[in-house]
């Protein structure tokens, strides 16, 4: 089970008092299918942040969509923490070493030994996978009938929920993801949101406000902010995180995300979740 350090993982601030934000928890690199790990932190020490989080996707189990072969984590991750301390030396900003873990229902054995082994700083927990489909890719479900895509997004918050209740996981990744493709877009109801956010209300695992198609596809951010009421009525707080790929996205996403939460008194922000520090 997981390991805090004392006072980690609550609110930093009282509600109405947001200052800029001070983490990016949610970035790719060359070990998954982000960019060079030094133009990434590059990038984030441009945008004025305090600390990065390199979170790799990380896939234990194989897949239908070749996700499993293309993300390797468990093989290099080991590579990638050397690669992350030489880095660190040279830059003013915490670089945490952490991941995206892909949770997939009924593997939660094989997930607790691989995190306890691997001891990132800390875990993302993000449902990629359901009912056969890739919820990221509009093709694996681009020819089900509405009531099979209802279905999918059902499994979808069904296994987000348990991934919450797991507590294999410190943060939980692009709550509502369904809605980034257009097949699923809208098939997200208010209960979905409450399931949720009861869900996040007694776990320690906390939501990450996501910006990864803030600008395309989407255009708003993960989960969308007007469903954002069930999170303030259960005072949930969230931490951010741009899951950029490319340097740019870093800059250009924390825009967007201090503004938004410049914008929202009510919205609380979550220090960043560690287990440990090196
Ligand atoms: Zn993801
Ligand atoms: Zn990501």
């Amino acid at each position: 089970m997981r390991r805090r350090p004392d006072g980690a993982g609550g609110s930093d601030r009282e509600r109405g008092d947001n200052p800029a934000p001070r983490y990016d928890l949610h970035t790719h690199t060359r070990f998954s299918d982000g960019s060079e790990m030094a133009s990434m932190i590059e990038a984030a020490v441009a945008a004025g942040y305090d600390g990065v989080g390199l979170t790799d996707h990380c896939i234990l189990v194989d897949d239908d969509h070749g996700r499993r072969d293309r993300f390797d984590l468990v093989e290099t991750y080991e590579r990638r923490r050397h690669r992350i301390d030489e880095l660190r030396e040279r830059y003013p900003i915490d670089v945490f070493d952490a991941v995206e873990c892909n949770y997939v229902p009924g593997t939660e054995a094989r997930l607790e030994a691989f995190l306890e082994d691997a001891d990132f700083e800390y875990a993302i927990g993000s449902v990629h996978l359901v009912e056969g489909c890739d919820v990221t890719a509009a093709a694996t479900v681009a020819d089900r009938s509405r009531a099979e895509r209802r279905a999918v997004v059902d499994a979808y918050y069904e296994a987000l929920v348990r991934s919450i209740e797991s507590e294999l996981f410190d943060v939980v990744g692009h709550v509502d993801l369904p809605e980034r493709i257009e097949p699923l877009r809208g098939l997200t109801t208010d209960a979905h949101y409450r399931a949720v956010a009861d869900a996040l209300a007694s776990s320690s695992t906390v939501p990450e406000l996501n910006a990864g198609r803030a600008r395309r596809g989407l255009g708003r951010l993960h989960p969308n902010p007007d469903a954002l009421e069930p999170f303030v009525e259960r005072d949930i707080a969230f931490v951010l995180g741009s899951d950029a790929h490319a340097p740019r996205e870093i800059r250009a996403r924390s825009e967007i995300l201090t503004d938004f939460v410049r914008d929202r008194p009510t919205f609380r922000l979550a220090s960043p979740p560690l287990r440990s520090r090196p």
